[in-house]
């Protein structure tokens, strides 16, 4: 498999093409400015000691303090959290924060530990990387196969080892530990706040569009959540167990997916036994054929590199939602444009849970609380805003989304890096 870190590079050089851009600061951009690896030793319950590694890596912070989730996955390596730190960076300054790009991982399959000893890797990663995050420095948030509670757990070892309270090291974290309304749902709600706007370009039916999502964790549940409340028809979904279709296209209700998949209880006290797959009234596709049906609108939501130059070609959708960092990659991306399919890129449409968990730091900070309406109008003004800067700059360049939203980014981190040196 390609270097995810380079398909991201590929996307700054061909934005790049339009921005006059010094060398010398595309250079910068083109480089984490620190990458930091450990190997975390944890006391599992039969009293042996397994060592994983861990990742953080700091791209930029000329706009504010690095931000960026922890994902904990089997397959996490160095090169993927570089791209998307290096994705953190662009998408707080696509939709105008004042935040840099961040990211932390470790390779592990947390779903084969006990809550116990998921405690203990949680803990164990702030204790390692404490030096070098902080509200001021670097402010980590959950990501695939982290959580609130996972959260809750690293900032209270933060503020152990700092002896000093610090809601704001931390994003994502439950309500009762200084978390924000509306951010567990934030990044699917942000995604539908786009694609709401999108949808008046297009003038779209909503009964009349079909949708299929690849992933049915946070961000895939939130978004079929709200796309169905506002009459879409979501017609597949799938998870990594493997994925549902209904063929007459009638529509699903993903509360009454939800529930089937958690009805079979939870491993390591928060991850689903059960999947989507149960739900037995549909046809059983595999998880990565789902991408492949005859819908209107296709959503990877898991991982990235979900539609690549071997299965693009077999895209009938016409409206791809990138909801998972780099789930299509650049070369799927240049077929899919030639065929005049329409690409709403990651660091636009996903950028609805770093924009609530920036409220959520601000909110520490200021130690004042806003209501969820309050944090839900704030969440569409931001993105409808993004939405409608990047549609307007890819209609006057004629230029595709993506590289609208990349030369929009680079030119506000280039401005913050000019002016510091
Ligand atoms: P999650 O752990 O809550 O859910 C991931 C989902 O993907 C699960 O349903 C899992 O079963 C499924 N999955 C994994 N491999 C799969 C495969 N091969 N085929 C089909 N499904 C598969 O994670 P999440 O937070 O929903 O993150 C999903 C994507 O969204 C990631 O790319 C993440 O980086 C991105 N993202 C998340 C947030 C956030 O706030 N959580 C914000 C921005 C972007």
């Amino acid at each position: 498999m390609a270097s995810v870190f380079k398909n991201a590079l590929s996307q700054l050089d061909k934005a790049a093409k339009y921005l006059e851009l010094d060398k010398d600061i595309l250079e910068i951009l083109r480089n984490p400015q620190r990458i930091l690896q450990a190997s975390l030793p944890v006391k599992m319950d039969d009293g042996s000691v397994k060592v994983f590694t861990a990742f953080r890596v700091q791209h930029n912070d000329a706009r504010g303090p690095f931000k960026g989730g922890i994902r904990f996955h089997p397959k996490t390596n160095l090169d993927e959290v570089k791209a998307l730190a290096f994705w953190m960076a662009i998408k707080t300054a696509v939709v105008g924060i004042p935040m840099g790009g961040g990211k932390g991982g470790v390779t592990v399959d947390p779903k084969k530990l006990s809550k116990a000893e998921l405690e203990r890797l949680a803990r164990a990663y702030i204790r390692t990387f404490k030096d070098f995050i902080g509200p001021q420095k670097d402010v980590p948030a959950p990501d695939v196969n982290t959580n609130p509670q996972i959260m809750a757990w690293m900032v209270d070892e933060y503020e152990q080892v700092t002896g000093q309270k610090n809601l704001g090291v931390i994003t994502g974290k439950p309500l009762e530990l200084g978390g924000s309304q509306g951010r567990t749902a934030a990044t699917g709600l942000g995604g539908f706040f786009v694609f709401r706007q999108l949808a008046k370009k297009l003038k779209l039916k909503p009964k009349q569009t079909t949708v299929a999502i690849q992933g049915f964790g946070n961000v895939g549940y939130f978004l079929a959540k709200f796309l169905h409340e506002a009459g879409y028809k979501i017609v597949a979904v799938a998870d990594s167990k493997g994925g549902i279709y209904d063929k007459r296209q009638l529509g699903m209700d993903p509360d009454h997916l939800l529930k089937q998949k958690q009805s079979k209880g939870f491993a390591s006290g928060c991850y689903c036994v059960g999947s989507v797959c149960d739900c037995d009234n549909y046809q059983k596709v595999k998880s990565d054929k789902i991408l492949e049906l005859p819908v209107d609108v296709v959503v990877p939501a898991a991982l990235e590199n979900a539609i690549n130059k071997e299965n693009a070609g077999r895209i009938k959708a016409k409206i791809i939602l990138e909801l998972a960092n780099g789930g299509v990659t650049p070369e799927a991306e240049e077929k899919l444009l030639a065929k005049n399919k329409l690409v709403v890129p990651d660091v636009l449409i996903n950028a609805g849970g770093v924009v609530v968990s920036y409220f959520e730091w601000v909110q520490n900070l200021q130690n004042y609380y806003w209501t969820e309406e309050e944090v839900n109008e704030k969440l569409d003004e931001i993105m409808s805003r993004a939405f409608s800067e990047v549609w307007s700059l890819s209609n006057k360049l004629k230029i595709d989304l993506r590289t609208a939203a990349f030369v929009l980014a680079v030119k506000r981190i280039a401005g913050a890096i000019e002016k510091r040196v």
